[in-house]
Parts: structure tokens; sequence; C-alpha cells
């Protein structure tokens, strides 16, 4: 986990951050992203300092091309916000609901410190609908799209990502909960909804992963990121239930640690801290 990408490679490590979210995506043309970073309140475990930040000092990297923020929650800014301080960054993407509803000190000062440093601060109405493109990779906001609907409470406003490459594809949704999946789900056609590997839904709780979600990205695999022994029952029985009847594999950081996933567009390498290399059964 804590090399480099081979180069024409898609990998995204989803890190073990305890109860939170974090994963960095190294594109095949060396460009890097960090997609949240975890923490949570009341926990002295600064996982930006304890995760984040070791990983990017043992791989040389002194700068993140693009940090996603999927939604102004502290399990996913607090790590991403700590870790920020010592690298520089070439965008910030944020949806932008922190700023309207308040999101806490901690949030405002990420935000003051990117705009210090002059870092473009991009939202959806930016970024849906464009194709970013990294070599052989693309990359795609899905949702909220093409803006937040300030009427929905933070996690159904979760930016939701697609990377693909060659014929594989991964979706990473935030914590995104049943109402923002079926949006998605009335948005976009199946085929744009497929994917190989799927970052469910607020670390596996019972709200997200509604069964017509599951059946319209049909994944081969499934990333539950969650603490071990969190005290939010994460993930839920019922969403473990859901996976298993569709023959998805189950990779819960709570038990594999940080988990691999990577490409040539064809080929896919899967490994976890834990466990080492994995395959489907
Ligand atoms: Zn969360």
């Amino acid at each position: 986990l804590r090399n480099d990408c081979p180069k024409g490679h898609l990998r995204i490590n989803f890190l073990d951050v305890g109860q939170g979210d974090s994963a960095i995506i190294d594109m095949p043309d060396g460009r890097m992203l960090l997609v949240d970073g975890g923490g949570a309140v009341g926990n002295p475990v600064d996982p930006g300092r304890t995760v984040i930040a070791p990983i990017l000092r043992n791989r040389r990297r002194k700068h993140v091309d693009i940090a996603v923020l999927t939604h102004p929650h502290p399990d996913h800014f607090t790590g991403l916000a700590s870790a920020l301080t010592s690298v520089s960054v070439g965008e910030f993407w944020d949806n932008g609901q922190g700023e309207k509803d308040g999101a806490g000190p901690l949030y405002a000062r990420l935000l003051a410190d990117l705009r210090s440093r002059r870092v473009p601060i991009r939202r959806p109405s930016e970024l849906c609908g464009t194709v970013f493109h990294f070599a052989q990779a693309q990359l795609r906001v899905l949702s909220p799209c093409p803006a937040i609907d300030p009427s929905l409470h933070g996690n159904n406003n979760s930016i939701i990502l697609s990377i693909s490459m060659g014929t594989k594809r991964a979706m990473l949704v935030g914590d995104a909960e049943e109402t923002e999946e079926s949006k998605l789900l009335k948005e976009l056609r199946q085929q744009d909804l497929q994917a190989d590997i799927l970052k469910v839904g607020h670390h596996g709780s019972r709200t997200s992963s509604s069964a017509p979600f599951l059946d319209a990205v049909r994944p081969s695999w499934a990333v539950l990121s969650c603490g071990v022994r969190n005290r939010f029952g994460h993930p839920h029985p019922r969403t473990l239930n859901e996976l298993s009847r569709r023959k998805i594999f189950p990779l819960r950081t709570d038990l594999l640690g940080g988990i691999s996933w990577e490409t040539d567009g064809e080929r896919v390498w899967m490994s976890s801290a834990v466990s080492g290399r994995l395959s489907l059964p």
C-alpha cells in the first residue's frame, strides 16, 4: 500500500482510518487524488497524521493533485484537513454544503487555509458533466448534479465518483444513502452505473446499499470502510446480507485493514494489509 503505483495502472487504496473513509487514487499518468481523510469527533487519534501523512512521506509525495471531500462530516474531513497541511494541493473538490450550513470550525479552517494557499475550490456546478482524463483513465462526478439539494441532509449530497480504465470501473459514493442512490438510478443509465468495485455508502449502514442500487451497479467487490467494533454497528447485517445474496464479495477495512484495487484496464489485482493477495472465491 505504501509504494507508488506502476505507471500505466490505475490503483485505489482504501485506507484503514478506523471509523471513517479515506482513499488514495493513483492515476495511470502518475497523478494522485486523495478522497476524504477519516477522523472522528472526540477521538484523539487523527488518521491524517497517523495513516495518511506517513504513506505520503514514505512515497515521497509532496503534492496531491486533487483532494476531494465527499461531504463535510468530521469522519471525512478531519484527517483530510491535517494531511493537506504537509503537502501542496492542486485542486480541492467539495460539495459546498459546509459553507451554506456551517460544518464547524475545523471545516472552516480547512477552507480558509486552502484559500490562503490559492488552491482552487471546485464545486459540483463546475464538475458535473465533465469527463476528466488521466491518460487511459477517466473520472466523472456523478452526483450531486448539477448541484447539491439544500433540502437534503449531508450524506445524501455526497460527491459520487466514477473512475474507469479500459473495461474496469470503480465507484465511490461517500456516505450516500438510499435517497441519493435512487436519484442516481433515475438520472443515469444502467451502463453508466455498473462498476467492478463499489465503495458502499455510509460505512455499510442499513440506510445505504439499497437493493435496486446494488442490482444496477452489480459490483464484484464492495468496500465497507468502518472501525473495529465501532459504536454505530457498521456494517449493518442487512447490508452484508444484501451483498452476500448477490455474491458481492465484502471487503471490510475493520477486518482486512487497508485494501488495494489495481487494474491495467483488463486485469485486476486486489490485496489487503491483513490477508495479502485477494481473489474472488
Ligand atoms: Zn461517514
